[in-house]
């Protein structure tokens, strides 16, 4: 018998149960062989303040302290590393992009515009760091 009961055992319930811990025994219930099995093991890949709604990039921004320096025990590695994102924009959407980084900088004011030259470099970069001697 336990205080709480949690079904899934991704990121969202096993995040709840790690602060629930604190307030009774808990029980996390995953169906699968794994923990993070499903969406949390294949896709939470970025960490990204300027991605989704409003209250998703505030909860975002209100998550950075803690993904920096979880409490003890949370995890035995660190969480957030350096991991470039390149958004690129077609031609004639100029406004589009302008809009869009605008917004984007209200919550990742380092975001910024480059140019094909820099973005050509970047990719070429992360090309021979995925495959020395290309
Ligand atoms: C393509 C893609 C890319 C994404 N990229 C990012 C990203 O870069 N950064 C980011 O932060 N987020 C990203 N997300 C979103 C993120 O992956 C999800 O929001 C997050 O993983 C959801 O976590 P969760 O714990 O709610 O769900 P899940 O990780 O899916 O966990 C739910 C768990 O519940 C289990 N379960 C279901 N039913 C039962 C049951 N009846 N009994 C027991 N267990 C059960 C499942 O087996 C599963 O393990 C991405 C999502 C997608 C689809």
């Amino acid at each position: 018998m336990s205080d709480f009961l949690i079904l899934g055992g991704g990121m969202a319930g096993a995040s709840a149960g790690f602060f629930l811990a604190d307030r009774g025994s808990v029980t996390l219930l995953e169906k699968e062989d794994a923990l993070g099995y499903h969406s949390t093991g294949r896709s939470a890949a970025l960490f990204t303040e300027n991605y989704g709604s409003p209250p998703i990039r505030a909860l975002s921004v209100g998550t950075r302290p803690f993904l920096e320096a979880p409490l003890p025990g949370f995890a035995d590695h660190k969480l957030l590393g350096p991991r470039g994102v390149l958004m690129l924009a077609l031609p004639g959407a100029g406004a589009v992009f302008a809009a869009v980084l605008a917004e984007g900088r209200k919550t990742a004011p380092e975001l910024r515009e480059i140019g094909m030259a820099e973005a050509t470099a970047l990719c070429r970069s992360c090309v021979q760091a995925a495959s020395p001697g290309r």
